[in-house]
């Protein structure tokens, strides 16, 4: 079987009418279709449409996110689809009959991906009704993405992680977080491991504290009815925010294979320290956005004025939190992260602060000196920056802030991350999405963090929309001597 064969594949969209496929997933493919990946995929939803309809829906997306070529039409060819309630036993075996019909006709070598991009209540009973149907059966290899949140906490994401196990082996289950996607999340390790001159100093000797932000300027919008009862706890901290803690904080792997990769992530998760109830009460900044005026002048609603959100939620919109990560590289070193809506600009970037030079005897006339900062951005700018100091240009001694900056902006491939996660899973390669242990294991720290704020009743802090959130956060590195620093561009003089 030659390699291009190989890699030919069914992909079963569960879900396809959804904001995902349309946003994300069909633009994805698009791109993945013009790099000579050799797929057809169907479209699986409740919505009655024959294929036309279907394909007419895929090719205004295209249009919406992107210029598409005169390639389209073959490519919106190869898209089917099979309208089916995913609740009902009985409807999957017309989708088998197609998937058997698609994988003769365009020679995909009887492999399948089944990409469930539904509410995750579905995300078992699909499973098991792929199985009975005999969908799993097939010839190939078969591949299962699924898309977050993968459980609710601890216990519901294990019970979820059983019944998946009983289809699909770990090795075949390809859990998304789209941040491992992202070309700066994925530059972590070669920015670290590939220059000997940070690996060096990448510990508490040299290290005073990162700082990790993730923040939107958008407000819950459409997302409510869902967001309100998940927050952003479930939905960044426990997938997003503890994946870049653990990229920034792993050890350097043995080989740079799957396994080993994420042996060294785990091993970070294990290591942070335990929160207990009474210490998340001050590691711990959960915080609720009321109305406020953004930095572009509009005047938004609060989180509990918006539709669908209860008058009295105490859903968390923003969180903060310090961890300690309890292994020799790392004592003693704050991770401080953060994450929340309506802040002042949307941005993700990664802020590793190096312990300041010894300002006696040598420095003692030099006021102005400031921490090296070594800045990761991740989104929406891509780069990197390096702030030091130099001498100020002029005779009276002192120093000024320089920084070198590399920014990605001018790259031509910008592949998407959902691009770079699906041709991997085409590729058989899982080192880009999470293995189970890592989410258990922070399912099983962000749960300590829920259970004290349920049962302390640990008040929200509100924060006017437009602001980089409550004091209390602003508080919580105050008290270590600390502060935020402010968020930067590549593209700033
Ligand atoms: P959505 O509500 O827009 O779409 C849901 C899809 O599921 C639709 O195609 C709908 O027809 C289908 N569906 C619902 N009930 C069904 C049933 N009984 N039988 C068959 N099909 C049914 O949701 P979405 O925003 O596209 O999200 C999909 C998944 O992706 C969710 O797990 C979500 O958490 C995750 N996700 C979404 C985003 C995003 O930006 N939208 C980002 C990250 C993760």
């Amino acid at each position: 079987m030659s390699e291009v064969n190989n890699n030919a594949t069914t992909i079963i969209l569960f879900g396809a009418t959804g904001d995902l496929a349309r946003r994300k997933l069909y633009p994805a493919l698009y791109s993945l279709y013009k790099k000579q990946n050799n797929f057809a995929v169907i479209g699986v939803a409740r919505r009655d449409y024959d294929h036309d309809v279907f394909r007419q829906n895929v090719l205004e997306s295209l249009q919406n996110h992107s210029n598409p070529g005169d390639d389209v039409e073959d490519f919106i060819e190869r898209f089917y689809y099979y309208s089916l309630d995913v609740k009902e036993t009985k409807a999957y075996g017309g989708l088998k009959e197609l998937a058997d019909k698609l994988d003769q006709q365009y020679d995909l070598q009887g492999n399948r991906i089944f990409y469930l991009s539904l509410a995750p209540d579905f995300f078992a009973p699909v499973t098991l009704n792929l199985k009975d149907a005999g969908l799993t059966t097939n010839t190939g290899w078969k591949r299962l993405v699924i898309e977050k949140p993968f459980g609710r906490d601890l216990q519901s994401a294990t019970e979820l992680n059983d019944t998946i196990h009983q289809v699909f082996d770990e090795s075949e289950i390809y859990r998304i977080d789209h941040y491992l996607g992202k070309e700066m999340v994925q530059n972590i390790q070669v920015i670290r491991f590939a220059n000997p001159i940070f690996e060096g100093i990448w510990n508490n000797r040299y290290i005073s504290n990162i700082q990790i932000t993730s923040s939107e300027t958008l407000g819950v919008g459409e997302r409510a009815s869902y967001y309100d009862h998940t927050g952003a706890l479930m939905d960044m901290i426990q997938n997003h925010m503890l994946q870049m803690v653990a990229l920034t904080a792993m050890e350097p792997p043995s080989r740079f294979v799957t396994e080993d990769i994420r042996d060294e992530k785990v091993k970070v998760l294990r290591s942070i320290r335990p929160l207990t109830d009474a210490t998340v009460a001050n590691s711990v900044v959960r915080g609720q956005y009321t109305r406020g005026t953004m930095p572009n002048g509009d005047v938004v609603k609060g989180y509990r004025e918006e539709e669908n959100v209860n008058e009295q939620s105490m859903t968390d919109t923003f969180v903060a939190a310090r961890l300690f990560i309890d292994n020799f590289r790392w004592a003693g070193v704050p991770f401080y992260i953060r994450t929340g809506k309506r802040m002042t600009a949307k941005s993700t970037e990664i802020v590793v602060q190096f312990k300041d030079a010894p300002k006696r005897p040598y420095f003692n006339n030099f006021n102005d000196l400031q921490p090296n900062l070594l800045v990761i951005h991740v989104q929406p700018d891509e780069g990197l920056s390096l702030k030091l100091n130099a001498k100020k240009f002029s005779t009276g001694g002192g120093s000024i802030p320089i920084t070198m900056n590399f920014s990605n902006t001018n790259q031509d491939d910008g592949a998407s991350a959902y691009e770079r996660l699906i041709q991997d899973c085409i590729h058989g390669d899982s080192t880009n999405f999470t293995r189970w242990d890592e989410v258990a294991l922070s399912w099983q720290f962000v749960d300590s963090i829920a259970k004290a704020w349920k049962e302390r009743n640990i008040p929200l802090d509100r924060y006017e929309a437009g602001t980089m959130g409550p004091a209390s956060s602003h508080e919580l590195l105050a008290k270590d001597g600390h502060h935020w620093w402010p968020l930067t561009k590549t593209t700033e003089k």
